[in-house]
């Protein structure tokens, strides 16, 4: 039998091809032909006020701390149970982590309980939109317009889903997209930044420029250009743009692709869930799937580790992945000794399974059976 592995970044064939013409037009650094291209893509197709390519979502992540303007000992919202760049940015600019639990269903951020956790200095919430599927939007607007908080969407899985039909990354003041070779869309390391909120516009545009007025200038609106704030090299070069280029021309049938896989695999995993051996992901009705991965989870620790060494043995490849940010080894001790119980469930029992888009119907069957054959 051949192996399935966990991941094989998937590429269209047009990726080289607007590479070498990035090379012809002969202007390799950031905001040239390919970037617009891509901006104004997501912009027109979606409805973003304005979207800024980065060489990661971590860096837009950064950014979007940045412009926070954050204060020394302001409190950010994250959910325990997610990547640490979601939190890590935030701690850079000086705040203060306050860790949030998931919900019992899915693994993302319990709007119920946000509330409970403002306190004056709190400036920001960060939803995290776990495997694309959308956090309770309308909840979390909501609180934030109470509290006068900003909220910036880690939609870093979340690319072309939607929450009550509005895509996700629009609804925040600020959102995050990644681009990383394990998503769907991909440019090897890549994200962006999308502003909805006009008065982060003109502060993001020099903060992504190193911190001057550069993309003015470009522009013609200012005859020279000048240090004018805070920044850092944010913007990715040509290359990457061109490469990401090729991978929104097949946006949608990458889409189509996963989506039926995620499908494939919750048919033939269903009878067990229904028998309680193990949980299948839920998705609100508020929510949509973009096949961004497909996880289940065990009912112990335990089961899990077995069930990960099963799989091994057939040679397929599954997954663990995000240890409670609050138990971390860097964080741990700034937190505030809150139980995170469903974050601590989902880091000992969730698992992904093999997910991307060359993966074939005949590999789930596959790996379906092996699940089947170890809980029977
Ligand atoms: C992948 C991911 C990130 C980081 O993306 P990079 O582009 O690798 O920096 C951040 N948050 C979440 C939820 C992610 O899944």
């Amino acid at each position: 039998m051949n192996e399935i592995t966990f991941n094989k970044p998937y590429l269209t064939g047009k990726e080289t091809a607007y590479i070498c013409e990035a090379v012809r037009m002969m202007q390799l650094s950031g905001n040239g032909e390919f970037t617009k291209r891509c901006q104004s893509f997501f912009e027109k197709k979606y409805g973003f006020k304005k979207c800024l390519l980065t060489t990661s979502c971590t860096d837009a992540l950064e950014m979007a701390a940045m412009l926070c303007n954050l204060q020394k000992g302001d409190e950010v919202i994250v959910p325990s149970y997610t990547f640490v760049s979601s939190a890590l940015a935030f701690v850079r600019e000086g705040a203060k982590i306050v860790f949030a639990d998931s919900m019992s269903e899915n693994p993302n951020i319990d709007a119920n309980q946000i509330e409970a956790l403002i306190t004056p200095r709190t400036k920001v919430i960060v939803p995290v939109h776990y495997a694309g599927v959308a956090c309770d939007m309308d909840a979390i607007m909501n609180i934030a317009e109470k509290h006068n908080l900003i909220v910036v969407e880690d939609a870093a899985q979340a690319i072309d889903s939607y929450y009550k039909g509005r895509l996700l990354g629009t609804i925040g003041h600020l959102s995050t997209f990644s681009f990383h070779e394990t998503k769907n869309i991909i440019s090897g390391e890549g994200g962006m930044l999308c502003i909805n909120d006009e008065r982060f516009t003109a502060r993001a545009e020099i903060i992504w420029e190193k911190g001057t007025n550069r993309a003015k200038f470009f522009r013609g609106e200012i005859d020279k250009y000048n240090w004018v704030d805070t920044g850092s090299s944010f913007l990715p070069s040509e290359i990457i743009a061109a490469f990401l280029w090729a991978q929104i021309e097949s946006m949608e049938k990458i889409q189509q692709k996963r989506k039926s896989l995620w499908e494939k695999y919750y048919e033939l995993l269903s009878p067990l869930a229904e028998k309680q051996k193990i949980k299948l992901p839920q998705i609100p009705d508020y929510a949509t799937n973009n096949g961004h991965l497909f996880y289940l989870v065990c009912n112990s620790l335990q089961e899990r580790t077995m069930l990960i060494n099963e799989l091994k043995k057939h040679d397929i490849l599954a997954v663990f992945h995000y240890q409670s940010l609050h138990k971390s080894d860097y964080y741990s001790a700034s937190h505030d000794g809150r139980i995170l119980l469903n974050s601590d469930r989902y880091t000992d029992c969730l698992v992904r399974l093999p997910m991307y888009y060359e993966l074939q119907n005949s590999d789930i069957e596959r790996i379906c059976n092996v699940i089947a054959e170890l809980y029977r």
